[in-house]
């Protein structure tokens, strides 16, 4: 089937439904359409596209093929079918979700959300098919438990190792990231994400630690990368340290019982913590090594 074929064949299903027309007329002498729809919400369509009473009533298929070009994102029927094969793999791909206009519209917002368009069509098919399928999997968090099996071993690791420079090089989120999901409101260490796959199919998501009490999936995930100051920037917290705990000073040289290293105090990393915005003072061997001042034994 050509993709032409997809689009006529959509267009009588449109034609369909809205053949199931019937009209009640109100006391003010509006008419109120109502439709037994199977493909289409026509109603809603017809009000997202502004289509009056006359357009309304002029059922017919090649009014139907007119309404169908503009939910594919065209003018009219003529301006889609002279469109390329990606701009018709798209427009179709599209169509196969766009039964109403709350899907016409959350497409649009995304769109112009990542700017893909600037990108080119065969950037914005890709994207599309990346949103749809992620479309998908997310929404297999809000499933029943039964429906679900939660993963562990190798397939588990399998889906968390995708959070890798190979997989996702302008991602911010790594498997190391420690990450803040803001529905249960725990940060927690991305690797202890649970996966989660819908029984009889392949569609997984990586979801939040706590699942099933909180259904938040990594999308929602807030990356807290800290903020690591250099220099000079570093004395005043350093000296705040001091104040803490008496047994430092700059020059004292102090054994992390963390990762055993000894080095002055004055080499300890000072770190923004995105999350409160607050200077805290790490291991100089931060982030490989997680000790702070509590772990800062004299090593003299
Ligand atoms: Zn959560
Ligand atoms: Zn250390």
């Amino acid at each position: 089937m050509s993709n032409l074929d997809f689009f006529k064949n959509e267009a009588k299903k449109f034609l369909t439904d809205w053949q199931t027309q019937t009209q009640t007329v109100e006391s003010d002498g509006i008419i109120i359409y109502h439709y037994d729809w199977k493909f289409y919400d026509v109603d809603d369509l017809f009000y997202f596209f502004e289509w009056d009473d006359k357009d309304r009533q002029e059922i017919k298929l090649s009014r139907a093929q007119h309404i169908i070009a503009k939910i594919a994102g065209y003018k009219n029927w003529n301006e889609l079918i002279i469109r390329s094969d990606v701009e018709l793999e798209l427009a179709e791909l599209l169509l196969r979700r766009f039964n109403n206009s709350d899907a016409i519209m959350d497409w649009a917002q995304a769109v112009e959300y990542t700017g893909i368009g600037q990108y080119g069509v065969e950037a914005v098919l890709d994207y599309a098919k990346q949103y749809y399928e992620l479309g998908d999997s997310k929404d297999i968090v809000y499933l029943p438990l039964e429906q679900l099996t939660i993963l562990s071993g190798k397939q588990r690791l399998n889906e968390i190792n995708k959070f890798d420079d190979e997989h996702n090089p302008a991602g911010s989120l790594r498997k190391s990231s420690y990450v803040f999901c803001p529905h249960c409101q725990k940060a927690y260490n991305f690797n202890q994400s649970k996966v989660i796959k819908k029984n009889g199919t392949n569609l997984t998501m990586v979801v939040c630690k706590n699942f099933p009490d909180c259904r938040g999936t990594y999308l929602d995930n807030k990356v807290l990368t800290p903020t690591i100051i250099y220099g000079d920037a570093r004395i005043p917290e350093l000296e705040k340290g001091i104040a803490a705990f008496p047994h430092l000073s700059m020059n004292k040289k102090i054994e992390c019982l963390h990762c055993g290293d000894k080095y002055l105090y004055n080499e300890a990393k000072v770190v923004i913590d995105p999350d409160d915005g607050e200077a805290w003072i790490h291991c100089k061997n931060y982030p490989e090594c997680s000790g702070n001042p509590m772990d800062f034994m004299d090593a003299e």
